[in-house]
């Protein structure tokens, strides 16, 4: 499989190239292309959110913790004096960086399933309703936030499943086909759930049309 630093590398290529791309055709403005690129590289390295000792859990982590300080100091500024604000904020970085992360590594395998098409479809869709419904983005942005994280997502399975592929023997190592998995068939519960959490996030997606503009506008790019 890939290491980190490939992933990594490969991803923010793929963003900056998206992001360049589309503000070029005039598909979004500088900005918006820069958030997109950030989402591309973050979902570049999403699926290895279940390898215990990976460099990927370490910052996807960090970035969740820093995110839930954002968020909380946000929420709680007018509720709670200065340094009450503080205490509570280092409690949140603490409790997600180390607690959330504990936990979530009790109860996944690597390779499990989050490294699937479908876990990657799923982070893409809680992107866009959270984009849609918090962060008041309109129905275009939105979809196009969840579609770069999933872009991301899918070059990491990509990728992985190409460093399985022996160059020089040209035979398939082991690993080939663990990689890119439309689920975790080891564990079709997990899968089921998490295909039910994906139907549940319906009623908060901005309308599907927005993304079968955003489809068709992208389609005809490459033409
Ligand atoms: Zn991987």
């Amino acid at each position: 499989m890939a290491d980190f630093r490939t992933h990594l590398s490969v991803a923010v290529s793929g963003g900056a190239l998206l992001a360049v791309t589309g503000w070029q055709a005039a598909l979004w403005s500088p900005v918006d292309g820069a958030s997109l690129a950030a989402l591309t590289a973050f979902g570049g390295i999403l699926p290895d959110i279940d390898s215990d000792h990976s460099h990927s859990i370490r910052l996807i982590f960090n970035l969740f913790a820093l995110l839930a300080v954002v968020a909380g100091a946000l929420w709680l500024q007018s509720r709670l004096s200065p340094a009450g604000l503080l205490v509570a904020c280092g409690g949140l970085y603490l409790g997600v960086r180390f607690g959330v992360g504990a936990v979530f590594r009790r109860f996944t395998v690597h390779r499990g399933i989050w490294h699937s098409v479908l876990a990657t479809g799923l982070c893409g869709l809680g992107v866009t309703a959270l984009s849609y419904q918090w962060l008041a983005q309109g129905a275009w942005q939105a979809w196009s936030q969840g579609l770069a994280l999933t872009l991301g997502g899918l070059i990491h399975l990509l990728l992985d499943e190409v460093y399985s592929v022996d160059l020089v023997g040209s035979r398939l190592k082991r690993s080939f086909g663990t990689a890119l998995k439309l689920f975790d068939y080891r564990e079709p519960g997990n899968s089921l759930v998490m295909l039910m959490l994906a139907a549940g996030l319906a009623p908060w997606l901005p309308p599907w049309q927005a993304l079968a503009e955003l489809v068709s506008q992208s389609a005809r790019l490459w033409r």
